[in-house]
């Protein structure tokens, strides 16, 4: 359990790993991280990869206590290079992304020899990558719309001017 300290944008959330089956490492999507209002610790968030970055303006009013506190998320230019992969590209859709590309090559390797050409090597891999394809157009699209709110958002300013003290 990670307990909260101060941000710009007050308390930040605390977060909570839950790992019943710590021992078994195959049962990796059975754990899950939740994440707590600092205030009331109600439960407002369940991840099941323990670092998902998440697009948003940070600040989140509590369903149940009412307060302002500090959800973890920030938006697209307030993240560092590696968490910008991170958020374009999580580990489950990359194991996804590597498991389908295997899969495509492995239909190729085992289809007749003189049947395969590179229009064939071309639709089959873009077929076994179209999931992850559309992953990053919708990707492509949620850090579009951070980037818009980033700009224009009023809260975001604010922090920004307060940050940098002018
Ligand atoms: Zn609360």
């Amino acid at each position: 359990m990670t307990t909260g300290s101060d941000t710009p944008r007050g308390e930040a959330a605390i977060r909570k790993d839950h790992d019943p089956f710590w021992f078994l490492h195959f049962l990796f999507f059975l754990r899950w991280t939740s994440y707590l209002c600092p205030y009331c610790l109600e439960a407002f968030r369940r991840d099941s990869w323990p670092h998902n970055v998440r697009l948003g303006s940070g600040e989140r009013i509590c369903g149940s206590c009412g307060k302002i506190f500090d959800d973890g998320a920030r938006e697209w230019p307030e993240l560092l290079i590696a968490k910008k992969f991170r958020c374009f590209f999580p580990p489950g859709i990359v194991a996804m992304c590597v498991s389908f590309l295997l899969v495509g090559i492995g239909a190729l390797l085992v289809a007749p020899r003189d049947q395969v050409n590179w229009l064939m090597v071309l639709i089959v891999l873009s077929v076994f990558l179209s999931p992850t394809l559309a992953w990053c157009l919708i990707r492509f699209f949620l850090v579009r719309r951070s980037i818009g709110r980033y700009e224009n958002d009023l809260a975001s300013l604010r922090r920004r001017l307060e940050f940098t003290g002018s």
